[in-house]
């Protein structure tokens, strides 16, 4: 940590330059104490940009604060940027109130914010203690997650796990995470995340120095869309492959689900395992939920018959209570809600014509997702699936708007 109080309750900063420069002689006449549990504290200086306070005993306050020199230059970079645009922030800023020490917090358009900079994981529970904690006393908390954690496996394909995934953001209706890495002092802001197995994702990357952005444009213009229904394609084969062969296949519910229907994992038509959007909200990959709608609903209906949208739903909250299909938690995410991507879902087929939307519930069936009688036929029925629909399911993916 960079902020402790001395023996007469005032703060000292190793952020502030007029500290830096006589702290060897503070040493010699102050005790430190820790801001949040009053415990003694030890000035380590070793590394000169690695200065900091460090608790003389381990103590339950900095179990999770034990800091590495990545995480305590980023946070000072943070801060140090904030602060040269006038928004005076706050390092380790500590609330009596909710018993908190973020690592910086600000005021910013008469709304407040503490930001959180993470670098190595830790509990969900705590992650989510800590930002009800800060909703509860109106604080806004930005997760910012550090570079050392992102996993880029190819130029737009990620692996985020269930811990990275908690740090997302809703900015301007787009899901997004933020990263910061203070070596290459990059800002980088995931975004157009689409989910393919429960790992890993495409997503686009949208990369700055942090020092060259005002706060304003912090926020940046994510509007330019990527197209990903190539690489959508190809991946989905993939993950087809990896799930029939992993070493897991053989207990694999989806997998015996569809061996009892007579179904084959290589033969499902395109239909089923559609990038929608909200599919963030499912843990569960897109392929598995969408067909286990199919085997529930879509298969017992033939050309003209109504399906309603609570059947639909009835039968995915089913497999959810059932823990066959599992739901994200995304705490910074509040108001969604997991059936906005069975609706979306059902917006896309809608589109595509194998629905007609009948009212705001009902659904009227016009065309029959059908399944091929060969891999050959597949692989065509594939083929012209995506060469017909690819840009419609693109754009209803980047669409704001739903028919809704
Ligand atoms: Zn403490």
């Amino acid at each position: 940590m960079l902020t402790a109080h001395n023996s007469s309750g005032q703060r000292v900063c190793l952020a502030d330059e007029r500290i830096r420069t006589k702290v060897k002689e503070l040493r010699k006449v102050e005790d430190f104490f820790c801001p949040e549990c009053g415990c003694r504290l030890v000035l380590k200086l070793g590394d000169k940009k690695a200065w900091h306070f460090a608790h003389e005993h381990r103590s339950s306050c900095s179990d999770y604060k034990r800091e590495t020199l990545y995480h305590l230059s980023g946070k000072k970079r943070i801060y140090e940027w904030l602060k040269r645009w006038d928004i005076s922030p706050e390092i380790e800023p500590f609330d009596p109130i909710c018993r908190q020490r973020p690592d910086v917090g600000f005021c910013w358009n008469k709304k407040k914010y503490v930001v959180e900079y993470q670098c190595s994981p830790i509990p969900e529970t705590l992650f989510l203690k800590r930002t009800n904690v800060f909703f509860e006393n109106d604080y806004y908390p930005i997760w910012i997650l550090g570079g050392n954690q992102l996993k880029r496996l190819k130029n737009n394909v990620v692996s985020l796990s269930a811990f990275h995934l908690l740090f997302t953001h809703l900015l301007r209706g787009q899901e997004v995470l933020i990263v910061y890495c203070p070596v290459t002092k990059q800002l980088i802001i995931l975004h157009q995340l689409v989910p393919i197995s429960t790992r890993k994702f495409l997503c686009s990357f949208y990369i700055n120095t942090l020092e060259y952005l005002k706060p304003s444009s912090f926020l940046p213009d994510l509007s330019i869309k990527q197209p990903f229904i190539l690489n959508w394609v190809l991946e989905l084969k993939r993950f087809k492959d990896r799930l029939s062969t992993g070493p897991g296949a053989y207990n694999n519910c989806f997998l015996r689900t569809l061996y009892q229907n007579r179904l084959n994992i290589h033969l499902l038509p395109p239909q089923l395992g559609v990038p929608v959007k909200n599919s963030l909200l499912i843990e569960t990959p897109p392929l598995i939920w969408q067909t286990f709608l199919f085997i529930d609903v879509f298969q017992h209906h033939k050309a003209g018959q109504l399906i309603s949208l609570s059947s639909l739903i009835e039968a995915f909250s089913k497999r959810v209570r059932k823990k066959e299909i599992l739901l994200r938690r995304l705490p910074l995410v509040k108001t969604r809600n997991p059936g906005e991507a069975v609706l979306s879902y059902m917006e896309i087929l809608t589109i595509l014509g194998y629905f007609k939307l009948v009212n705001n519930s009902m659904f009227q069936l016009k065309k029959p997702i059908t399944i091929s009688g060969s891999i050959p036929e597949k692989i065509k029925m594939e083929r012209l699936f995506y060469n017909q629909f690819g840009l419609q399911i693109e754009t209803a993916y980047h669409s704001t708007k739903s028919f809704y």
